[in-house]
């Protein structure tokens, strides 16, 4: 299934390009999820991102995503989803409030270099099943990352994000109609990046493959709808659910986390990958 669309493999000053594409991702998230509080609206949130893009010079990738003749793009440069909501929410005049799970999805240009990223942050406190939903899918995303630096194959990290979770005492819904994807000059490109699946099938990992890696995993069903905007996906029951996403190179001396801002060397560490930013 996946050995007939072409993988683009990057070099190291590719590698490096995306790397700064990563950390104006970084910062955007990073300054909206400071902002997040009871009674401020998403769009004002897509504001902030909008803002900490256009000043670092790069372009947002999401906004008037999708556009083609007669139809308009996605309209925030962040998607914002809150609670039932799964992904691609629009931003607007929605008011966050207490105990809100709210997930934002970021995507950024540099120098014709993408990065994409998402974090979900809590609004105040949240109850203790979206909390653990908001932990769960957070490891979710470093142990599918992790799977990465073995070199296997690229359905080693579905492999390994679906295992973590069938195997936790809460059943989690984990979503299958959405998956990450290669990332490079464009923002979505081959392959898909399954979050579940049997080990060893894809394209061989190897230096110079950039994946985003995105679970979504939910309180309930893992059905998901969409709604009249043609763009916000819902859970079906309307349960809670929940994503978190990074952008990741393969190099020659082990991983990246493009859009973290330590480049992922504390998670690594502590989970015995190597950690293996580009030399500038
Ligand atoms: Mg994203
Ligand atoms: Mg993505």
């Amino acid at each position: 299934m996946f050995h007939h669309r072409k993988v683009e493999i990057k070099t190291d000053e590719q590698v490096t390009a995306m790397r700064r594409a990563g950390l104006v991702v970084h910062s955007a998230l990073t300054a909206v999820a400071a902002e997040v509080r009871s009674g401020i609206t998403t769009g004002e949130l897509d504001a902030v991102a909008h803002e900490v893009i256009k000043s670092a010079g790069a372009t947002p990738s999401f906004l008037d995503y999708g556009q083609v003749a007669g139809q308009p793009g996605f309209p925030g440069v962040v998607c914002i989803s809150v609670n039932e909501e799964v992904v691609h929410g629009i931003p607007g005049t929605r008011e966050l409030a207490q105990g809100d799970l709210v997930s934002v999805d970021c995507g950024a240009i540099v120098d014709g270099w993408h990065g994409d990223a998402a974090v979900t942050v809590r609004v105040g406190e949240v109850a203790p099943d979206v909390a653990g939903l908001d932990d769960t899918t957070r490891e979710a995303l470093w142990r599918g990352i992790a799977a990465m630096a073995e070199r296997g194959h690229l359905s080693d990290i579905g492999h390994a994000i679906e295992s973590y979770v069938r195997g936790l005492d809460t059943p989690y819904g984990l979503v299958t109609d959405f998956t990450g994807h290669g990332i490079g000059s464009a923002m979505h490109q081959p392959p898909d990046v399954p979050n579940h699946g049997r080990p060893g099938r894809g394209p061989k990992l190897v230096t110079g493959l950039c994946l985003a890696v995105e679970p979504m995993l939910t309180l309930g069903t893992p059905d998901v709808q969409t709604l009249d905007d043609d763009w916000t996906e819902v859970t079906r029951d309307r349960s809670t659910a929940c994503h978190w996403e990074h952008t990741v190179a393969i190099t020659r001396t082990g991983l990246w986390v493009l859009t973290a801002e330590d480049g992922g060397e504390a998670e690594l560490t502590e989970r015995g990958v190597p950690f293996g930013p580009v030399p500038l």
